[in-house]
């Protein structure tokens, strides 16, 4: 049986921005406009997740095998825009992803992702293709990112305690 994490569902609604799970009363218009929801018949559900952190199911959200249940979330702010009791659903799901990475449950697309503009200054480093089109259609020279000054910023972040550690 789940166990009910009352300290874990204060944390979010007692954060600036979770405040508002409190007052969802389970009408399921986020669902129904939410487009993962659609293209994965159901098993990506905000309702259900907003349901979860409201009734504290720490292990219904958690955990390597339920990944899916937070980081299905594309953050296209449909069912902010939808909810009509004008639950915060992206920013609460942001506390429940930042939750998840200090646990070490990011999803590796995500840690790669960051692991890139750590080291490239940019998430899609530029390439010799991409350079010749743009001269083509004579579009300006993209500037190259200062790295090292990223490096800085991401490291005051404390993002590469976070990041899975490269094998020597
Ligand atoms: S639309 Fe809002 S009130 Fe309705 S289920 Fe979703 S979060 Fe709850
Ligand atoms: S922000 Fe996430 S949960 Fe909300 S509609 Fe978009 S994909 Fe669905």
């Amino acid at each position: 049986m789940a166990t009910l994490d009352f300290d874990f569902r204060n944390q979010i609604i007692q954060s600036d921005i979770g405040s508002t799970l409190a007052y969802c009363y389970q009408c399921a218009t986020c669902s129904g406009a939410c487009p993962v929801a659609q293209v994965t018949q159901g098993r990506y559900n905000p309702r259900r997740l907003i349901l979860d952190a409201l009734l504290g199911l720490k292990e219904k959200i958690f955990g390597k095998e339920n990944a899916f249940n937070i980081w299905g979330c594309t953050v296209c702010d449909t069912c902010d825009e939808v909810c009509p009791q004008k639950v915060e659903l992206t920013e609460i799901f942001t506390i429940l992803k930042n939750m998840s990475i200090e646990r070490g449950e990011g999803p590796e697309y995500y840690t790669t992702q960051a692991s890139t503009i750590l080291e490239n200054g940019k998430a899609i480093p530029m390439q010799p293709a991409i350079e010749r089109r743009r001269d083509q259609l004579g579009l300006p020279k993209v500037l190259t990112p200062d790295v090292n000054e990223v490096k800085k910023l991401l490291e005051s972040t404390k993002l590469t305690e976070k990041l899975p550690k490269k094998e020597e």
